[in-house]
């Protein structure tokens, strides 16, 4: 067992971190409460090839592994954390899931785009009354000449308000074999977005309806019996979130270590004190502990996909510590950590919306007791 990067693996560390402290440092203040999403910071990174680490180079991508795209989530969340969204969503969400298991002709009409900073893609799975019990959902394709007409409604979608796609989870048929996906692109006749609303972290939503919007043949992701493949795939979505999750409790840490440093109350430093010493002593060891359980399940993913138990206990950990380590340096600031002139509040407000996204604690508590068990628990009455 070796706990260090490869040389290759330095080297684009190196790389990533050299452009985000050149590109991406400058108005990180900026860009954390600025509304809509950082189109330039996606060219950029496009140009850059921070889009598509993972995917194939014939599909456009870098053919890189997941550890690649962990460590780009890293370098460029230390100088940016807004940016590391950027990251997310040009190689761990739906565009993943795109390039695994889209066809030719899904690619060719869509991932060029993605891939140069050009728009993006969300996943539509949350429903007004499917969140948790994903598999509860309604929004039903029905067959219809040469496509599908598709209803329903999605909520809580991240990008919504500005993708250009949505892989939309639907249902063809009862059950959870009747679950497939389908790609609608947010143009199509029918599809409206509601009210604009916005989560506490800023980042803006909006409701999506399908009202019988036509989707061609062509457009079916996966279609039905589906279901345990979209959530092998999505599996890559968490370990983004659980990246950035600790990302961003570590950039709250940098900044209180260095204002521990500087800050003297009472004659002294505010890093003499051993209260505050203690304080850095567990934020230290939680950043450590889930970096090695995000590690295990990057580094251990088979073709690119990690493994549900790993996952799982990666993301329940480190959504804990990112929101821990945060909440603890914005105490350390003091009133500074709790104005917008730091984004130790920002981090924090990130890290929470994380606990509940992509596999609530909880959900993601219940997948490990499976584990533990070596067993299901059904969680219906
Ligand atoms: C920042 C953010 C971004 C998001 N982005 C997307 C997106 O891009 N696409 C998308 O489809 N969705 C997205 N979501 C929605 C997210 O997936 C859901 O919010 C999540 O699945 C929980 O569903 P819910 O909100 O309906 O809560 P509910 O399912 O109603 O759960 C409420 C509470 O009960 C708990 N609970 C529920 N069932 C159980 C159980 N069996 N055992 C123990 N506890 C349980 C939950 O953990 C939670 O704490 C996002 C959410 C957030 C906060």
């Amino acid at each position: 067992m070796d706990f260090r990067f490869t040389p290759e693996q330095e080297q684009f560390r190196d790389a990533v971190h050299r452009f985000a402290a050149r590109h991406l440092a400058p108005g990180a203040r900026e860009r954390a409460h600025a509304p809509g999403y950082p189109w330039d910071v996606a060219k950029l990174m496009a140009r850059q090839g921070l889009l598509g680490i993972t995917v194939a180079q014939s599909d456009g991508g870098q053919g890189g592994s997941l550890i690649d795209a962990v460590i780009a989530i890293e370098e460029v969340a230390a100088a940016c954390p807004r940016s590391a969204d950027v990251v997310q969503a040009g190689n761990f969400g739906p565009i993943r899931v795109l390039a695994e298991y889209g066809s030719a002709s899904q690619k060719a009409r869509y991932l060029k785009r993605l891939l140069a900073g050009e728009g993006v893609i969300s996943v539509g799975m949350t429903e007004p009354e499917a969140g948790s019990a994903v598999t509860d959902l309604q929004t039903r394709a029905t067959p219809d000449g040469d496509g599908y007409r598709v209803s329903g409604a999605k909520v809580f979608t991240t990008h919504s308000a500005y993708a250009d796609v949505v892989l939309t989870y639907v249902r063809f048929g009862p059950g959870v074999g009747g679950i497939g996906s389908v790609l609608i692109d947010t143009r199509a006749e029918g599809v409206q977005r509601g009210k604009a609303s916005a989560f506490m972290s800023g980042e803006e939503w909006a409701e999506l309806r399908f009202d019988n919007v036509h989707v061609p043949a062509d457009m079916v992701l996966l279609g039905e019996g589906g279901f345990k493949k979209q959530i092998a795939g999505f599996n890559v979505e968490r370990i983004g979130n659980t990246a950035r999750s600790l990302a961003l409790g570590r950039y709250a840490y940098e900044r209180a270590r260095q204002w521990a440093m500087q800050r003297r109350q009472f004659g002294r430093l505010l890093c003499e004190f051993q209260g505050l010493q203690w304080k850095f002593a567990d934020m230290k060891m939680k950043l450590d502990a889930g970096q090695l359980l995000l590690y295990r399940a990057a580094a251990n993913a088979d073709r690119g996909f990690p493994s549900a138990e790993e996952t799982a206990i990666a993301k329940a950990f480190c959504n804990q510590a990112g929101f821990d380590v945060a909440n603890e340096a914005l105490q350390v600031m003091g009133g500074l950590g709790y104005s917008q002139e730091e984004l130790v509040e920002y981090c924090l407000r990130r890290c929470r919306g994380w606990m509940i996204a992509g596999g609530s604690l909880e959900i993601l508590r219940n997948r490990i007791a499976e584990a533990v068990f070596e067993r299901s628990f059904s969680q219906r009455g």
